[in-house]
């Protein structure tokens, strides 16, 4: 039996099938004919990236949060300061808002991504794509499942950072985005904009890559990429590498009405984080990313 990734619950009769990229986002970046590389040679457009959910599920809820979405991601350009809050833990109700409804979208994909890679008949990772089975098991998943399905605000405490992108669509990488389990990571990357998460994390990382981080990092980018195309790249190592070295770790208790968080009970103060550790793993973890770029035109 087939599984929906919206709503966790198994599809009985005809399954239909839902893009992880909103077909209106694909077209917005002009991303539609456009190929995704995945491993070896293989090959698929990012139109055709899509997973299995009920025509409920996929054509109701699912369509107007992919028009919702594309709304906010229209009118980034003429909201920066909204943005550039986005990870300050006084934000304003609008941030927080806008917030929302990133995260929600990132975990969507993060979701997607994870059920579509877990139907793929030949896995060049086959212990990668066993893990996966564990992620869709996770309380973060179903609280996600249940979010979409009831039409839930999605607030699951997470830590998101907007950077903005030099930008030159004739050379720069136009579209580019990643997982990563082990920290709830996720990012995405259009024309000029980049959202970065540690999903579930209660909010830690931000306490940590705390506002005159994000400016520094920040003027890196802006400084290097145009000498480096993926200099953005190390705006994400620096996110993950802090989530990866929390002093602290997220203690988050999924109950069927709320989210009770008990990470930060017993410290009046919080614990020094070892700089220099995430200083040299924000690299590692570039250079990582780097390397799936290897080889392709
Ligand atoms: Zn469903």
């Amino acid at each position: 039996m087939t599984a929906c990734f919206l709503c966790g619950k198994d599809i009985e009769g005809k399954i239909t099938k839902e893009h992880i990229f909103g077909d209106a986002f694909l077209g917005e970046y002009n991303l539609k004919e456009k190929k995704m590389n995945y491993g070896g040679k293989a090959e698929i457009e990012y139109s055709r990236l899509k997973v299995p959910a009920h025509h409920s599920c996929n054509s109701e809820t699912g369509s107007r949060f992919e028009e919702y979405i594309l709304s906010i991601i229209k009118n980034i350009s003429l909201n920066l300061d909204v943005m550039r809050e986005l990870h300050t833990p006084q934000h304003s109700k609008t941030a927080a808002c806008v917030k929302e409804v990133l995260c929600q979208w990132l975990v969507k994909i993060y979701l997607g991504l994870s059920y579509w890679e877990l139907s793929r008949i030949n896995h060049p990772n086959k212990e990668y794509q066993h893990l996966l089975n564990e992620v869709i098991q996770t309380p973060l998943t179903g609280y996600l499942q249940t979010c979409f399905s009831n039409e839930y605000t999605f607030n699951c405490p997470s830590s998101l950072y907007y950077f903005s992108v030099p930008y030159d669509s004739d050379h720069d990488i136009n579209f580019d985005f990643a997982t990563r389990h082990d920290v709830g990571g996720a990012y995405i990357k259009f024309g000029p904009h980049l959202l970065v998460a540690t999903l579930a994390d209660a909010r830690l990382v931000e306490h940590w890559f705390n506002d005159s981080l994000y400016e520094s990092v920040q003027t890196l980018i802006t400084n290097e990429t145009e000498s480096d195309a993926a200099a953005y790249l190390l705006a994400v190592g620096h996110v993950w590498a802090v989530r990866e070295y929390l002093p602290i770790e997220p203690k988050l208790e999924f109950t069927e009405n709320s989210i009770i968080d008990t990470s930060r009970d017993g410290y009046d103060l919080a614990p020094e984080i070892d700089g220099k550790a995430v200083n040299r793993r924000a690299i590692e973890l570039r250079n990582e990313m780097v390397e799936r770029f290897l080889g392709q035109p």
